[in-house]
């Protein structure tokens, strides 16, 4: 793997934990030579991880639309800040510079970001693996209403699935290295399990 994309609360949240894993993260992502594909702001988590890894010189890749450039602080110290022109061709290249994904800590943009590539996912549109660190059960909440969503018959087990999560950057990325895509029906069926 040679980049990941994470995505992230603009907000540092209640509990230093969330930090802390942002730290944990990055110095996963230093020893095995993954380069950070993030947001390109310098505040909240994203500011943090995207530090973190800087500081131990490892590369960094900022992708931020124009309009957000001042009102989320775009991080000029990046190894290179994309400004794009749209949220959503952010979103696009966001997806293409990177082999994986993962979600902190976030808040709305965040877990926009995650469901829209677990969607992608969902409907074959890349094969790349998608996570979610549930820090200090911060997801908890979110995990059980996708638990929920399988019994009731809306999620397939099999696209549930495809959301790995863990509560260790480590065991997470060691997760990523071994993944494979489960096949997807090319049939979005309406009764498929
Ligand atoms: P948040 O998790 O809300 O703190 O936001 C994290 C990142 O998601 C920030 O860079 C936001 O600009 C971005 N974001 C906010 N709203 C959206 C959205 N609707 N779609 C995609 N990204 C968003």
């Amino acid at each position: 793997m040679k980049r990941i994309c994470v995505y992230c609360g603009s907000r540092s949240g209640k509990r230093p934990e969330y930090t802390q894993a942002a730290h944990l993260l990055a110095n996963e992502l230093i020893l095995r030579g993954i380069g950070l594909v993030y947001g390109g702001a310098h505040v909240g988590i994203m500011g943090q991880l995207a530090d973190a890894v800087l500081a131990k010189n490892g590369e960094v890749i900022g992708v931020i639309p124009e309009d957000l450039v001042t009102k989320e602080v775009a991080h000029y110290g990046l190894t290179e800040l994309k400004i794009v022109g749209s949220m959503h061709e952010r979103k696009s290249l966001m997806a293409d510079l990177a082999d994986g994904f993962i979600a902190l800590p976030g808040g709305l943009g965040t877990l926009e970001e995650l469901f829209e590539i677990l969607t992608w996912a969902q409907l074959g549109l890349h094969r790349k693996p998608c996570g979610l660190l549930n820090i200090d059960g911060y997801y908890d909440g979110l995990v059980a209403f996708l638990d929920h969503a399988v019994d009731e018959q809306f999620v397939k087990p099999v696209d549930r699935s495809m959301l790995l999560i863990e509560q260790q950057p480590q065991r997470l990325l060691n997760i990523f290295a071994n993944y494979q895509a489960p096949s997807v029906e090319q049939w979005i069926g309406i009764d498929a399990t």
